[in-house]
Formats: structure tokens, C-alpha cells, sequence
């Protein structure tokens, strides 16, 4: 009988469990396609028309999203390319209940409608008493260019010579300021800027003085930069970019400029990333005296660039939920950080890995705090088996160094040294079979 009239109907192979709940995750449509590239594939005998269902299985992924989760090994607490900020538990609840229907515009008691994100908008404001008012966009740059916009289109931003910074990826300020057709009135030089260089450039055409954190980088030795408070002296309204986040000060990074302090300080307006240090969502804060941000909140811009439910729960739990992951792997305990180390190193070796536990320097990354070091410890492991662990499952991101692939435990709960290890076992396993079939092959060409 010829095997190719064996082969199963798409509707009974659909009929298999595993395929059945792909339909619910990835859609009919999905799977269907899958089946039928089995179906050809066992047509031309490639597979057997018994591998059909198992065929497709193996051929869709777990999940809708192709964003894979990722073990964050760098020792780097806010890694861009990883996503910056991991949300709190707290916070991805938050998104999740936020995620069907929600009274995001709705007020339930009256049924009326009701201000979009009040709730988070009344959290953002009760964690920075020193402001008279918030609102919230999509990212620290949608922060700069609603500003940037709504104050000072068609009129100068003063801003120093010094802070006219690239953020990353090609992005730099100055490209985004003029984006929006405010011109930037650059003042002093790339190290010094002085009090006089703002006051002779302040005039009728500015809109506000732009005081920008140099967040990404440090200028040392003959350097002079004048500060908030000074700048708050002058005839203009001061716009400050924090970037990072901090709401109040935090003692492990004195460097840091925060939001509470820059506004006691006289700042009319304090701009920042909600994915930083904060701890939270990709979002762009805006604090400030209650005029200015009214005017923000009303120009047609602000629609355009506002957050969405999701982001506001998530944003919302941040700031009133527990201590988020970015506090924990910042205040990490590095003798604890060794502890692990050490045990995962020790339990590896027993098994005849080559793991050993390491020093390692961490950092708070996300273009913030460029001059502060983290101590930390690692497990050490082959550099060349590198590659191998971010293809794994879950993917393991690490750093080589020093000939080695340093994983440093900094960014990763504890509980997670299980799973870290089980990643490392499949790749060493795979990294053994490989070792024996190029012996083998070795021994063959010997013989040969
Ligand atoms: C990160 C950063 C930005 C950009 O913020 P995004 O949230 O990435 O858009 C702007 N200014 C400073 C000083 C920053 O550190």
C-alpha cells in the first residue's frame, strides 16, 4: 500500500491534545498552516505519517509572542537590550487584571466617565509631595518633546554645551529637541558652563533653560556645571531630565539626581523614564508646578503620546507595590551574591562541570550611573559555551571576560539558581556529546 495514503486527515490530526491547546495559545489559522507543512513533509516520505501531529507540534512555539523570557546573568541591573526594568510581581499582576475591560475612564459609582489613570496619576503624586502636579507618557524622550513642544516651539531652549548628550542607538537630544521646532540656544562649553553663559543667552525668545542629567557619561578634572538651584535664579522656567527615575534620593548612587530634590531645588519641571531606576514600565514621568503640567496634559500632543491601561496598572503598582526587582538586585548583598556563587559553583563541579565560582563587577546600566561599580560574584564557566547558553531554554545572557563567561547572580532572585543551573547542565551535556563524536570522528580519520 503506498504509506502516502496513510497519512492523516488535517482535522483528526488537529484533534490531538497538545495541537488542540496550541489552537487556543496561536490560533487555528496557526496550526492549521502547521499540520499542513507536516502533511507535505510525510507526503514526500521525509517523516512518517505517524510523525505527523508531532511534526507540526515541534514546528510552532510555546507562546503568541516570539519575545522570549530571558535569565539576566550580565550582573547589569537595567540592560537595555533585556528590557531595562523587570517588573514587580505586583506589577505584572497589575497589567494582567488591566488587560480585559477595565475602569480606566470610568467612574464606577456614578457611571461617568472618569480621568484616564486618576489612580496612578494620585500614586505618582503622593510619592513626590514637592510636585503640584504629574502626568505620564510614553517614554522619558516623549517627556522631553511634549515639553520641548508645548513650551518652547518656534522659540529658544537654553541648555548647556555640556548636557547636549546622545542617549543611545543613534538617539541624541539635540536631534529630539529641534524635532520639535523649539531651537536649541546652546551656552558655556563641553566642560564648563556658568551661571553667566545661561543669564547672558535668557531673553524674549527663550522658553525655558534645560538642565539635562549627563547620564551615560562623566566629565572630570577642569569641569564646572551650574545647578538647579542656581538655575532657578534666572528669568526663565527650568526644565531638569533626571532620566533615571529616583524619586528621592538614593544613598548607593549620591550622583543620581532625583525628582523631590530637583523640584525643592526650584526645577519648574522634572522629566524622567518610568523603566530606569524606578523600577517600572517603559514611561516617561512629568512633575511639576500644576500650570505648567496642565499645559502639558491639554496640548493635542499629549494624546499622542499617552500610555496605555496596561502601563498605568503596571506604573500604579510600582509605585505603591512592594520593593521592585531593580531595588532588590541593586541593594543585593554582595557576601550573599558569593554565597551562591560558591554553591552553585561547587554543586556544578560535582557533576563534572567546569564551573567555578568568580569575582565580578556589576552595574546599574540603562545609560545611568556610568561611574558606579557593583561588586558581585559569578559562576564561571567556558567562555565558548556562551552562544550555547542564550540559545538554551530559558535563555541565559552572561558576560565573557577574561577568557571566561562570567554569570553573575547580581540580577537573578535566588530562587532562580535552580533553573540557572539546569541551563547550565543542558549545555554541558550538549557540550560532552560534542566532545565524543569529535573524538570519535578523531579515532575514524586515525584508522582510516
Ligand atoms: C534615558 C534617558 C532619556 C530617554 O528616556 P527614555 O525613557 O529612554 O525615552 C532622556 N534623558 C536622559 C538623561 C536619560 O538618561
Amino acid at each position: 500500500m503506498d504509506p502516502r495514503r496513510s497519512i492523516p486527515r488535517t482535522d483528526a490530526v488537529l484533534a490531538d491534545p497538545w495541537l488542540a491547546g496550541a489552537v487556543e495559545r496561536l490560533g487555528r489559522s496557526r496550526v492549521k498552516a502547521a499540520v499542513v507543512e507536516a502533511q507535505a513533509r510525510a507526503r514526500t516520505g521525509e517523516i512518517a505519517p505517524d510523525d505527523v501531529a508531532a511534526a507540526a507540534a515541534r514546528s510552532l512555539p510555546q507562546r503568541a509572542t516570539s519575545l522570549r523570557p530571558v535569565l539576566n546573568a550580565t550582573g547589569v541591573v537595567l540592560h537595555t537590550n533585556l528590557g531595562r526594568a523587570v517588573l514587580s510581581a505586583a506589577a505584572i499582576e497589575a497589567l494582567q487584571a488591566a488587560a480585559g475591560a477595565t475602569d480606566v475612564e470610568l467612574d464606577l459609582a456614578t457611571g461617568r466617565r472618569a480621568r484616564r489613570g486618576r489612580a496612578t496619576m494620585a500614586a505618582l503624586a503622593a510619592a513626590v509631595p514637592d510636585a503640584g502636579a504629574v502626568h505620564v507618557v510614553n517614554n522619558g524622550a516623549a517627556a522631553l518633546v511634549l515639553a520641548a513642544t508645548a513650551l518652547a516651539a518656534g522659540r529658544e531652549i537654553v541648555v548647556s554645551r555640556g548636557e547636549l548628550v546622545e542617549i543611545g542607538d543613534g538617539f541624541r537630544l539635540p536631534d529630539l529637541l529641534e524635532s520639535t521646532g523649539a531651537r536649541l540656544r546652546e551656552v558655556g562649553t563641553t566642560n564648563r558652563t556658568t551661571l553667566a553663559d545661561y543669564r547672558a543667552a535668557i531673553g524674549p525668545e527663550t522658553g525655558f533653560v534645560l538642565k539635562v542629567h549627563p547620564s551615560n557619561f562623566v566629565v572630570t578634572g577642569f569641569t564646572a556645571a551650574v545647578d538647579v538651584a542656581a538655575l532657578a535664579t534666572l528669568d526663565a522656567p527650568v526644565v531638569v531630565d533626571i532620566g533615571s527615575g529616583l524619586l528621592a534620593p538614593e544613598p548607593l548612587l549620591p550622583a543620581e539626581p532625583d525628582a523631590a530634590t530637583a523640584l525643592r531645588a526650584g526645577a519648574d519641571l522634572v522629566t524622567a523614564s518610568g523603566d530606569k531606576l524606578l523600577g517600572g514600565p517603559q514611561a516617561g514621568l512629568l512633575l511639576g508646578t500644576a500650570p505648567l503640567v496642565e499645559r502639558l496634559r491639554r496640548h493635542p500632543l499629549a494624546r499622542a503620546l499617552r500610555v496605555d491601561k496596561l502601563t498605568l496598572a503596571a506604573l500604579e503598582a510600582t509605585l505603591t507595590g512592594p520593593a521592585t526587582p531593580t531595588a532588590t538586585a541593586l541593594h543585593a548583598d554582595v557576601s550573599v551574591l558569593r554565597e551562591r556563587a560558591s554553591t552553585l559553583a561547587a554543586t556544578l563541579r560535582a557533576e563534572g562541570i567546569p564551573a567555578a565560582a568568580a569575582p565580578s563587577v556589576g552595574g546599574v546600566g540603562g545609560g545611568g550611573a556610568p561611574g558606579v561599580v557593583l561588586p558581585s560574584a559569578a559562576v564561571a564557566l567556558p567562555a565558548a559555551w556562551a552562544a550555547a547558553l542564550r540559545a538554551g531554554d530559558p535563555p541565559v545572557v552572561g558576560r565573557v571576560e577574561r577568557g571566561a563567561l562570567l554569570l553573575d547572580l547580581r540580577c537573578l532572585p535566588a530562587d532562580l539558581d535552580d533553573v540557572l543551573g539546569d541551563a547550565v547542565r543542558a549545555v554541558a551535556a550538549r557540550e560532552a556529546t560534542t566532545r565524543e563524536d569529535t573524538a570519535a570522528g578523531a579515532a575514524d580519520a586515525c584508522t582510516s
